[in-house]
């Protein structure tokens, strides 16, 4: 694990400008088009696959960079290009962390592989945890998961909501209640492998922004998936279950869950997201404040104009350096102490929501219209507060990691 460095190296520099690259040339021109289709782009996913960008490998490589700054940039560049199709491209990978959090070795090489197909073959991947009477509230999860021992499966029944690419994946990964005395301690994550029955989709929403992204609920109806499919095993989860059940009785110390450390590591990668649409909206603001002109010179001209450009950029880059930090720390092994993973999501999120509207602002009629970028990217930003913890839930988790009492 390396030192902390705001200097990306040789090789993060060029995997950064290639990232750009598809980002400016293949993303941009069509992001208007897939954002009214509202549907999820393929061809654009096909064409990322194409290069690896849309790969296990290349994800692994940034998951796995000892700096922990291999994700951020990506994901920072991705939506830069936009916001939509990036999360049709990295949706996948959600679910594929969620496997490779809990999966065994021979889970994880069975079937990560399998969630992204390959460039003649695509496929996405969905992981399926909000259900609609728990969403910030996780531990009110319905979905049941029940053993039948003597075929050796497990039998789901539940219905999931806000899924993305729910029901169009490949592989969905569902987190489902084992023992309803446990609480979220009670919860284990399973794979409904391809093309099993009793797995459909259900409502696909249509979206106020991110509408290049296929969200929808995944109705489960009595879906049997062989034991193998319980990620890390049944002995594992007969083990922490009884550990769980124990410390319950003695009212011992809880047991760590292990989603929600997932969940705060993980949440420095949505702030790179924001930080992305951010600076993009930013960037289309400032070029044309200094091309648009009233009053005979350049609207930039002007304190008010200008201010805000200073207040938008300021922001975007202590937005970055709070997830940078974060997404360090979280690679280096660095407990949360202050939540810091938490801190930076939540500020770059409010972050994105703010400047994207500022940019709407400095572009005046124009922003407001569909055909200047602005206002897509600003219906795109309210996602950053609302999904992977909204800012409420952030703003408790940081009150109670400072002040280590329960508030609520
Ligand atoms: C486009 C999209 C994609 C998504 N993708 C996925 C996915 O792939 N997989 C998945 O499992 N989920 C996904 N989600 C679900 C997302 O994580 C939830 O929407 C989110 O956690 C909030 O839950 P909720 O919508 O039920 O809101 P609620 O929990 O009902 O919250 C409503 C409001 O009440 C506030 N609130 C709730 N509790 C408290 C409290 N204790 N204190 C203060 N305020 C509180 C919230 O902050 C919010 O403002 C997605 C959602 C969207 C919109």
């Amino acid at each position: 694990m390396g030192d902390f460095t705001l200097d990306l190296n040789d090789d993060q520099r060029s995997v950064r400008a290639w990232i750009h690259g598809f980002a400016a040339d293949v993303m941009r021109p069509a992001a208007a088009e897939w954002d009214e289709r509202e549907e999820t782009p393929w061809p654009i996913i096909q064409e990322a696959a194409k290069i690896g960008l849309y790969s296990l490998d290349f994800y692994a490589q940034q998951f796995f960079d000892p700096t922990g700054l291999g994700i951020p940039m990506t994901m920072e560049e991705l939506f830069w290009g936009d916001a939509g199709i990036a999360l049709s491209i990295v949706g996948t990978g959600l679910a594929a962390v969620g496997v490779l959090a809990n999966g065994t070795e021979e889970q994880i090489g069975t079937w990560v592989p399998q969630m992204y197909g390959d460039a003649a073959d695509v496929k996405v991947a969905s992981f399926c945890s909000s259900e609609p009477d728990a969403g910030s509230d996780v531990g009110a999860m319905r979905t049941r998961a029940v053993y039948d021992g003597a075929k050796d499966e497990w039998v789901l029944n539940g219905t999931k909501t806000w899924a993305t690419n729910g029901g169009i994946a490949n592989i969905h990964v569902v987190v489902a209640v084992v023992d309803p005395e446990l609480g979220t301690r009670g919860h284990a994550s399973f794979i409904v492998p391809p093309g099993t029955p009793g797995l459909s989709q259900g409502q696909k929403f249509k979206k106020h922004g991110i509408r290049a992204s296929h969200t929808a609920e995944v109705v489960l109806a009595d879906v049997r998936v062989p034991g193998h499919c319980l990620l890390g095993g049944k002995d594992k989860l007969d083990e922490r279950l009884a550990r769980s059940r124990e410390r319950a009785a003695t009212g011992g110390e809880r047991v760590k869950n292990a989603a929600m450390a997932t969940f705060e590591a993980s949440r420095p990668a949505v702030g790179a997201m924001a930080v992305g649409t951010a600076r993009a909206a930013y960037e289309y603001a400032l070029e044309y404040a200094v091309g648009r002109e009233q009053f005979g010179r350049p609207i930039i001209d002007n304190q008010g104009v200008a201010f805000q450009l200073t207040d938008m950029r300021t922001q975007i880059d202590a937005a970055r350096l709070l997830v940078w930090r974060a997404s360090w720390m979280a690679t280096a092994g660095r407990p949360f102490t202050s939540a810091e993973g938490s801190m930076s999501k939540l500020f770059a999120s409010e972050t994105a929501k703010k400047v994207t509207a500022q940019a709407i602002q400095i572009l005046g009629g124009n922003g407001f219209t569909r055909e200047y970028p602005v206002e897509r990217m600003h219906r795109d930003s309210a996602i950053y507060t609302i999904f992977e913890g909204t800012s409420e839930i952030q703003r408790l988790v940081i009150a109670r990691t400072l002040s280590g009492l329960p508030i609520r």
